[in-house]
């Protein structure tokens, strides 16, 4: 995959800490102008003044991707401040099975299932089609869909695979439906220069990536800023770790 870094506006979720911060810190360490955002205002303004006292060009904005109406202001501040947004991380994620292996999909609450897709799915839905007017004003729009590798299908049902015995039901469906959206999306914009990536970030040490991790968050944001950055002639649609496609 080929790069290019000209100025452009990006807007991540989740940028309070984990995968979701580093991923601004180096899209801006790029020249990129951040909008670093989180759930809790205090957290989005800790966060971006942290880039900014590194030099990068970062500004806090609340943005809790299951509340439409915090989607729908902060739509309406990117409008007004930027007119039009590039780049498009929805990293923001939860993992609420932290006793899978112990909960199963026979056991698993509904309201477990309900609340992973709520923020996994749904607020990554609603955030893209709601800031989709605003990529379609920039020149090159790249959305890129934090999922896993968790996602994959293929390597549930492969029983040589190490996913085959590993299996958080909600959250691997939730990653499953994110990989769908991907697939449809870019099918929906495949005449537009706006391009739809899946992205797996590697098994990070963060509180998502738990116990067992042995990523560091700078390599984990590696394969989303990679789809952030595509040139023109970059793929769409697909699902990648580190410039790699991942079976889906
Ligand atoms: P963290 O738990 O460190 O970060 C999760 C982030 O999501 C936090 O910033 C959290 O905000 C935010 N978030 C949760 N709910 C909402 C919401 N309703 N609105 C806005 N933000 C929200 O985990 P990671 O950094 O590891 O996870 C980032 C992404 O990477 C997730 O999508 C995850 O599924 C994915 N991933 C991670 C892997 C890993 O090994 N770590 C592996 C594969 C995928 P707050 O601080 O307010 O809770």
């Amino acid at each position: 995959m080929t790069n290019s870094t000209n100025h452009r506006v990006a807007l991540v979720t989740g940028a309070d800490r984990g995968i979701g911060l580093e991923t601004a810190r180096q899209l801006a360490q790029k020249g990129i102008t951040v909008l670093v955002t989180a759930r809790d205002p205090k957290k989005a303004e800790a966060a971006a003044t942290e880039l900014s006292k590194e030099g990068s060009d970062a500004h806090p904005l609340t943005l809790d991707v299951t509340q439409t109406d915090s989607i729908r202001s902060a739509v309406q501040q990117v409008e007004q401040r930027f007119g039009r947004l590039d780049i498009l991380i929805n990293d923001a994620g939860v993992m609420l099975e932290h006793e899978w292996g112990i909960s199963t999909v026979i056991t698993v609450s509904d309201e477990t299932i309900r609340q992973t897709f709520e923020t996994n799915f749904f607020g990554l839905v609603n955030v893209t089609r709601a800031f989709l007017p605003l990529l379609r004003k920039g020149p090159q729009g790249r959305i890129v869909n934090i999922s896993s590798i968790m996602a994959s299908l293929t390597l549930h049902a492969d029983p040589h695979s190490v996913l085959y015995h590993s299996k958080p039901f909600a959250y691997d469906a939730s990653k499953t439906a994110v990989n769908v959206f991907t697939i449809h999306l870019a099918y929906e914009l495949r005449d537009t220069p706006i391009k739809v990536n899946s992205a797996h970030p590697g098994w990070v040490m963060t509180e998502i990536g738990s116990v067992g991790a042995t990523m560091t968050v700078e390599e984990g944001a590696r394969s989303g800023v990679e789809l952030a950055l595509l040139d023109e002639d970059g793929p769409s649609g697909g699902f990648f770790y580190q410039g790699e496609p991942l079976p889906w």
